[in-house]
């Protein structure tokens, strides 16, 4: 299979990789040649050997999306519940009263992981994050899907806990924290060893404040050992925030750097409260600075943060401060272009002109930025050596029409309805717009009965015991 050679012939446009300037590029009207272990041609004419040939009219070739931050587990459930929702004294965030109560039984899993990858790869993702509890069909239902996956199982010492919807409170466990640790070691290292080849690991402390500094560090020193990358939500919210003042007197950013976190093996999980956003009151401007000569990376996620009224100010800004900002869709709708179109509109209106961030700037973010932060040169980009990750975009689609720039018509206008087919590893895992390896519709189907049980479980998660018709409100009364 691997010494298959596929040429994709006379591609209307091809998003190659410039190495002189280290950024993508168009090229119009060449050949790629490539086989299991990555391309071996890029632009021009191809006039080797090959075994299929498949049309490049009509169509264009990008490199696959690496998303750097998602959530199975149960967000793929939770969709359609609290959007309308959020906690007044916690600054209308819903995470900490809501989320939390949502439940998913062990069988709906499977079901829920299957469609998020689903979803995913439609949209043109060939990489991902994966922030979860560890089950048993995690490693092979990533490796079913052909997808490149990196597992990041989530261990912490402390839970949250929201007093009558007026305080977060953290309910400490170090010894169950300490044993989620263990085992998160044993899952990274399983998924390292796996014999796909296409799946890494990630050591995963899940939140700032819910894990001590001991934990944190301890969290650095084994991923440093295994020389993979570390994982943290951090300045996430302003309840997050403001626990760290309390406790620290830092603000997140200070507080990794100080903990010695704060390095380019560091993915942080949405980094929106630097002490230069304006809902904080640090009025201080040294965080960005902190990112970019310690070369870490954010996690930027703007669909969901959006949603609750948050935005990252902005991406423009932290990246001409010289920060890595990759992109990830943390929970549903796992969608990379949407998220992509939505970065580009958080950052117009957050950084207020039109100029804060263009588009090639997003596509970086969802391709070279991410590759970065994984320490992998040889994926999101198009060019001899790297990985045959790529999308074929039809150009024919309406949504595409008509072509002048086809990278704007796809992020500004047409977003996965134009995604034809997605590989990996020269292997299609998206065809004519669906999961060529995973039982999609099937998965599909069990999600209602997994959301049903999850609303039916919401009354007894609920610390103040409310029904599920006042914690989860319809939007529209029934009569
Ligand atoms: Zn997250």
């Amino acid at each position: 299979m691997a010494r298959d050679i596929h040429v994709i012939r006379n591609a209307h446009t091809i998003v190659g990789y410039d190495e002189s300037r280290q950024g993508h590029a168009y090229l119009s009207d060449g050949d790629i040649a490539f086989d299991g272990n990555g391309f071996l041609h890029v632009g021009g004419r191809y006039d080797g050997a090959f075994d299929h040939e498949i049309s490049g009219r009509d169509r264009m070739v990008l490199p696959g999306f690496v998303n750097v931050h998602c959530h199975s587990g149960e967000e793929p459930i939770s969709k359609g519940l609290f959007e309308d929702e959020g906690t007044p004294a916690l600054w209308g965030n819903a995470l900490y009263e809501y989320s939390n109560l949502v439940e998913i039984s062990d069988s709906a899993v499977e079901a829920s992981l299957t469609v998020m990858l689903g979803d995913l790869m439609r949209s043109g993702v060939t990489t991902l994050v994966d922030i979860a509890g560890p089950r048993d069909c995690w490693l092979p239902t990533l490796a079913k899907s052909g997808a490149r996956a990196y597992v990041a199982p989530g261990f912490r010492e402390a839970a949250w806990h929201v007093e009558e919807s007026r305080r977060l409170d953290l309910v400490w466990d170090k010894g169950r924290g300490r044993e989620a640790f263990a085992r998160a070691l044993e899952v990274v290292d399983a998924a390292r060893a796996h014999p796909s080849a296409r799946l890494g690991g990630i050591v995963s402390p899940s939140q700032i404040e819910t894990c001590s500094a001991e934990l944190l560090q301890a969290a650095a020193e084994a991923a440093r050992a295994r020389k993979v990358p570390i994982t943290v939500h951090a300045a996430q919210t302003m309840a997050e925030h403001e626990e760290l003042l309390r406790r620290t007197g830092l603000t997140a950013v200070q507080y990794l750097k100080d903990l010695g976190l704060l390095g380019e093996d560091l993915i942080i999980g949405h980094c929106i409260f630097t002490d230069g956003h304006s809902w904080t009151r640090q009025r201080t401007d040294i965080d960005l600075g902190l990112l970019a000569d310690r070369r870490a990376t954010v996690a930027h996620c703007p669909v969901t943060f959006s949603r609750s009224g948050m935005v990252l100010q902005s991406l423009g800004r932290y990246r001409r401060r010289g920060v890595n900002v990759a992109l990830g869709t943390d929970s549903y709708p796992f969608n990379m272009l949407e998220e992509m179109r939505q970065s580009m509109i958080c950052s117009r209106i957050a950084g207020r002109s039109v100029f804060d961030v263009g588009t090639a700037d997003v596509f970086e973010a969802a391709t070279l930025a991410g590759a970065h932060a994984l320490g992998r040169p040889d994926i999101g980009r198009i060019t001899v050596g790297a990985k045959a990750d790529f999308l074929l975009i039809d150009l024919k689609h309406s949504a595409m029409q008509p072509v002048y720039d086809p990278l704007r018509n796809l992020l500004h206008c047409a977003a996965e309805r134009a995604v034809e087919a997605v590989y990996v590893d020269g292997v299609a895992v998206i065809e004519t717009g669906r999961p060529v390896h995973l039982d999609y519709d099937g998965a599909l189907a069990e999600l209602q009965e997994a959301q049903d049980f999850a609303v039916r479980r919401l009354e007894a998660n609920d610390p103040a015991k409310r029904t599920s018709t006042i914690l989860a409100r319809r939007s529209l009364p029934s009569i």
